[in-house]
């Protein structure tokens, strides 16, 4: 795994196995490989010097050999109506990503990013505006928990990859990342505490469901026919809504993972009580669950929040046909709550 620092290793990419067998190249045995990668994945070190059961000299041929991705925290929000925490961090290159830290009953939970900007061009949000800068490695995914771990002192026990970007679009490293976060040899979290959202790319989904994996699903749905799915998300003119649920259905009987579906409620736009009553009927031809989601209204676009009654109207209508639903709490309203604003008011500044 190459890393933006000259071509260098990114030595917190490597697996286990891979970086037994890279300590191997230079004589070193495998429990050197243990040692470091302990202090990488558990004890979180910022850097070789953290090491300290290493020797002095192993650490500085490390150091001029490998890359070693730590993430600078530019900037913290922190939301006084819930105690989320919203992150900017810089990566080694000088790209910017954010991160979302919140505290549930069930525990510490964070959003992270799979890649700074994104290309999908979804209408309503932000993170697409100025289109796909690069993919993150499985470290800068990894370094974001990482980091927030370091910086809250709290354990964190689920992970969402709802930031910036699409992670599908990202596969190869996303996946990594998914083995290296649930490794029993790093953090280990479950893959059940981890959901993974995507605004739907047909053949990966399809992939992903061949890995088997015990992650949850999340898919954006957001209109329930095509023509309207089309007008809010570009992604719909290469993908149907029936090939999407057919995806899904592969994925439910693949892993026995119930799908969510979002869907972001914007006022006027995705939000009468026909299309709760679409939304309904292919939410139950599948074992899902509804999370709706208020919008988030970004400046640079023109989209509104539905009212309240309507929301709950809309959730009301899905609830009658027996769907599971949930609306989503909407945690740090008063951060620049939707994904990808802090990067770009910190960008355009
Ligand atoms: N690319 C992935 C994950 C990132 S976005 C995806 O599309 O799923 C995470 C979720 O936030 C998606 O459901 C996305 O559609 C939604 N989202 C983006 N901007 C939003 C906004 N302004 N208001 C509400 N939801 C938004």
């Amino acid at each position: 795994m190459q890393g933006s620092d000259g071509g260098k290793t990114d030595v917190k990419s490597l697996s286990l196995k891979e970086l037994t067998e890279e300590l191997a190249r230079y004589g070193e045995k495998p429990f050197r490989a243990k040692q470091m990668y302990e202090w990488m994945h558990v004890k979180l070190a910022r850097d070789f010097e953290e090491m300290t059961n290493l020797s002095k000299a192993f650490r500085e041929q490390c150091g001029q050999r490998y890359h070693y991705t730590a993430l600078e925290a530019v900037q913290v929000q922190e939301s006084q109506i819930d105690g989320t925490k919203k992150f900017l961090f810089r990566l080694a290159d000088g790209n910017m990503v954010e991160s979302v830290w919140m505290r549930y009953k069930h525990g510490n939970s964070v959003c992270i990013s799979s890649q700074v900007g994104c290309r999908m061009g979804c209408r309503f949000c932000a993170s697409t505006l100025d289109g796909l800068e690069r993919n993150l490695l499985p470290s800068e995914m990894l370094d974001q928990i990482y980091a927030i771990t370091r910086l809250t002192g709290e354990r964190v026990s689920n992970v969402v990859v709802m930031g910036i970007g699409e992670p599908l679009d990202n596969y190869d490293n996303l996946l990594k990342f998914i083995h290296m976060l649930t490794d029993e040899n790093g953090l280990h979290i479950s893959g059940r505490n981890l959901t993974v959202s995507t605004c739907g790319i047909v053949p990966r989904i399809r992939q992903l469901a061949e890995e088997k994996l015990q992650i949850t699903l999340a898919l954006s749905l957001h209109a329930t026919t095509d023509e309207k799915r089309r007008r809010l998300m570009p992604v719909a003119n290469k993908y149907s809504i029936a090939e999407l649920m057919d995806a899904c259905k592969y994925y439910f009987d693949s892993t026995g993972r119930r799908i969510t579906f979002e869907y972001a409620l914007a006022g006027g736009v995705n939000d009468s009580l026909e299309d709760a009553k679409e939304l309904a009927a292919f939410a139950s031809e599948l074992c899902c669950h509804v999370n709706l989601i208020p919008v988030n209204p970004v400046k640079e676009r023109d989209f509104v929040q539905s009212e309240a009654n309507k929301t709950q109207d809309f959730k009301m209508k899905l609830e009658r046909s027996g769907i599971n639903v949930t609306v989503r709490r909407e945690m740090g309203r008063d951060i620049d709550g939707a994904c990808g604003q802090l990067r770009r008011n910190y960008k355009n500044n």
